[in-house]
């Protein structure tokens, strides 16, 4: 993969745009509505896709150049930030990884023109416990016919590409695992495929202008160029998939990393200006030890963050390292929302209303100990790692897990859970 510009360089870029987002970033969370705008202007500045490689049409920046780029975009517009994750990370990991040629082609396409695609594992009775997932790819000639229903997608109505987790099915019914299977639609020209319809939207508490969308699959055929067949097989396709997705963690972690040290920069700002008492706010030593405390908590977000994305996965995969991803990511994400509380604290009741941005960024970041694998469930793979053990979470245990999977393998607590 050809470097084609310095972090450095996309930094700059990244923060001329921010200065440019910062003033409208209130109106898309008022209005709830997707800053089709910035998306025009993320793709002329070569974000949008910015980590495909040269030969698919992108620039072949690194997963530490986009995680850069990201933070600085999320300091200002925390929706804009959540867009260039999914148009670098998400499914667009798994399909530059495992993808046919044409599947690649297609996917560079899509995102280089300004598509976020949208990732589809979760499902009402599927959340933490994701392979529990009753969608079902049944195998007919020529590909597979998908039934079942996605909640909580991320871009659902706007998205273009997507990638669907199925349980996978041979003629006779018999289960095979779980496959990726990936659609496209156009629904900005109400172009959806048969079968394939965007049930509702969430009415959600932050990051308002971002669709959460319930998805339905009625006898969707997907034909076999449109799978995507993980490297080992449907067999172990959940945990290759979740593999992947460790790019979005470290991305998704940087979104709330970003959001705080935006948050750190305005409290910094604020104490500096706000008289009480005859002094300004900084001279009070409460409110110095807060904004260290802050302070400490962005930057070893960062560096944990920085560490995942310019790690490996232990088989060599194109991925970050699955417990760096994890820690990186609850850390990140928890120390975030204390961060962006305390500066909202910071700013009294100015911070509580929405002539400044805190009130929204708090809003924002609130989501991202929950979705992509919420802090829980990573923390209990960091510990499974440090362990050695994987830690089951029936109630059957570790006999009902092995029996689960249908053999004598134990399986990797990593293929069971989102
Ligand atoms: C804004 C947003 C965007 C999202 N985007 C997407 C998307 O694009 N695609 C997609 O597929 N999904 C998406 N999701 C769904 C998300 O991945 C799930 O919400 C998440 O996996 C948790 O599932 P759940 O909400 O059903 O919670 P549950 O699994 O029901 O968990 C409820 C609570 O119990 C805890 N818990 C559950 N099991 C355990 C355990 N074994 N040990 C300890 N604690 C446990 C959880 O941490 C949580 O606090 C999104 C969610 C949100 C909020």
């Amino acid at each position: 993969m050809k470097q084609v510009q310095s972090t450095e360089a996309w930094r700059a870029i990244a923060r001329e745009l921010a200065a440019r987002f910062a003033p409208r970033a209130a109106e898309w969370d008022r209005t709830r509505s997707y800053c089709w705008q910035n998306v025009a202007e993320l793709v002329d500045a070569g974000i949008m896709g910015m980590t495909i490689p040269t030969e698919y049409g992108g620039k072949g920046a690194s997963l530490y150049d986009a995680v850069v780029v990201i933070e600085e975009i999320a300091k200002a517009c925390t929706l804009s930030a959540r867009i260039v994750v999914e148009a670098n990370m998400g499914a667009l990991s798994a399909v530059m990884a495992y993808g046919s040629e044409e599947q690649k082609r297609r996917a560079a396409a899509l995102v280089l023109a300004g598509d976020k695609p949208a990732i589809c594992i979760s499902e009402p009775e599927a959340g933490s416990a994701a392979t529990e997932m009753r969608t079902t790819a049944r195998r007919v000639p020529g590909g597979y016919v998908l039934d079942g229903r996605k909640h909580w997608i991320t871009g659902g109505g706007i998205s273009r590409l997507h990638l669907i987790f199925a349980r996978v099915e041979d003629e006779r019914g018999r289960e095979q695992g779980i496959g990726g299977f990936l659609v496209i639609s156009d629904p900005a020209r109400g172009e959806m495929p048969a079968g394939f319809r965007v049930a509702g939207r969430e009415r959600t508490m932050g990051l308002c202008g971002m669709p959460e969308a319930e998805l339905v699959f009625e006898n969707l055929a997907v034909a076999d160029d449109m799978v995507l067949v993980p490297p080992r097989g449907f067999a172990h396709g959940f945990a290759d998939l979740m593999a992947a997705y460790n790019c979005q963690r470290v991305g998704a972690g940087t979104v709330a990393m970003g959001v705080a040290a935006g948050a750190l920069e305005h409290a910094t700002r604020y104490l500096k200006t706000r008289h009480q008492f005859g002094r300004p706010l900084a001279e009070f030593q409460g409110l110095q030890w807060m904004l260290a405390d802050m302070d400490a908590g962005v930057h070893a977000s960062r560096l944990m963050l920085h560490e995942a994305a310019r790690s490996r996965a232990a088989n060599g995969a194109p991925f970050p390292d699955m417990m760096m991803a994890a820690r990186a990511k609850a850390f990140a994400t928890e120390t975030a929302i204390r961060v962006v509380n305390d500066a909202l604290q910071i700013f009294g009741a100015r911070g509580y209303s929405d002539r400044e941005p805190l009130e929204r960024m708090y809003r924002d970041v609130r989501m991202f100990t929950i979705g992509g694998g919420t802090a829980q469930i990573l923390k209990t793979q960091v510990a499974g790692c440090l362990l050695g053990i994987p830690t089951p979470q029936t109630r059957e245990g570790q006999a009902g897990l092995a029996a689960a999977a249908g053999g004598d393998e134990e399986p990797a607590e990593a293929d069971r859970r989102m």
